[in-house]
């Protein structure tokens, strides 16, 4: 059982055709298929692993367009609903020159917001090793519930469940309720993943401290990782802990480094979870995750940034 099962949003990110403008300024948009879960499916399958999603997309061409990405790249899609009321997820974004990101989300509701728990299928859930989700899906209802009920039916049936929460600002009704929203399943998770950002948002400290990062730890962990960018992560289990370097790399855009990073290191955790006991095994899988996350930091945009493993075990063989 080697299967990573990946909940929540897929949409489509409309991306400036040039680079550093505000979305005001951008004279034209690509189309860039994302989403932080899909991205971490397709990361896994990239990979050679299996990978299941699960989620809502519109009954429409971006709907369907985006169902067809997931089965290109190898992707089981049976988890897939379609919502025939409802369109499928917008975003335009944008890094502007200054290095701020500028969102803006097309979602009143989108289809991904409307996927209800009678709809989730359960036995594309039930057949996973690892149940990975963010916190998107949490926002509104009807997924919210739905979100729930699916963490529960994984757990149920054995799945590590891994937490990246993914913090999208703009999409909460406010800031306090996205704190409060994220750590009301924070104790249910066996693996986290949170990046300085979300750290400083979570603890309300800025700094990647052990003291600062254990105050998201809890005992029913069994990995906790803080990614760093460029530096690497950090990470924490029950019994030891440490930091892992990156690889270095020229940085063109980092979109999706995150997913591929943790998609990667839940990959190596299927085919040998012994490795989340074993310092050795584990810092084994993290490099080749950084590795990973590095790799996709190359090149733009998301999808198609997602490493292949041969160019991976390249990457490490030159550093
Ligand atoms: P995202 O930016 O996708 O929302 P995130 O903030 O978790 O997620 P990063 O910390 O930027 O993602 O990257 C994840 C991992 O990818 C890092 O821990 C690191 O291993 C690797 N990585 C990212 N950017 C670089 C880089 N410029 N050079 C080397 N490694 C990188």
């Amino acid at each position: 059982r080697e299967l990573v099962v990946s909940f929540g949003e897929m949409l489509i990110d409309f991306v400036p055709t040039v680079a550093g403008v505000s979305l005001a300024e951008a004279p034209a948009f690509v189309k860039a298929p994302g989403g932080a879960p899909a991205n971490v499916a397709i990361a896994v399958a990239r990979l050679g692993g299996g990978a299941a999603f699960v989620g809502k997309l519109g009954d429409d061409e971006f709907g369907r367009m985006l169902a067809n990405i997931l089965r290109d790249n190898g992707v089981d899609a049976g988890g897939v609903v379609f919502d025939s009321g409802a369109r499928t997820a917008l975003a335009f974004v944008t890094l502007r020159a200054d290095g701020e990101r500028e969102f803006m989300f097309y979602r009143n509701p989108s289809a991904d917001m409307l996927l209800t728990a009678d709809e989730l299928k359960v036995d594309v859930i039930k057949r996973a090793a690892v149940f990975h989700y963010g916190s998107i899906s949490l926002i509104a209802e009807p997924c919210r519930t739905a979100h729930l009920h699916a963490m529960k039916v994984a757990k149920e049936a054995g799945a590590l469940l891994s937490y990246d929460p993914n913090l999208r600002e703009a999409l909460w009704p406010s800031l306090d309720e996205a704190r409060t929203k994220i750590l009301s399943i924070w104790d249910q998770a066996d693996i986290v993943k949170v990046s300085e950002v979300e750290l400083e948002f979570l603890t309300g400290i800025n700094s990647v401290e052990d003291d600062v990062a254990m105050k998201l730890w809890r005992p029913t962990f069994k990995l906790m990782l803080v990614t760093l960018g460029d530096q690497g992560c950090k990470y924490y289990t029950k019994d030891f802990r440490g930091t892992v370097p990156s690889y270095k790399v020229q940085q063109v855009d980092t979109t999706g480094a995150g997913d591929a990073f943790i998609g990667s290191l839940l990959r190596k955790i299927v085919q040998d979870p012994s490795a989340l006991q074993d310092k050795t095994k584990l810092e084994g899988a993290i490099k080749f995750a950084n590795a990973c996350g590095a790799i996709t930091a190359t090149k733009k945009g998301a999808i198609p940034s997602l490493p292949k493993e041969d160019e991976v075990l390249r990457l490490m063989e030159k550093a």
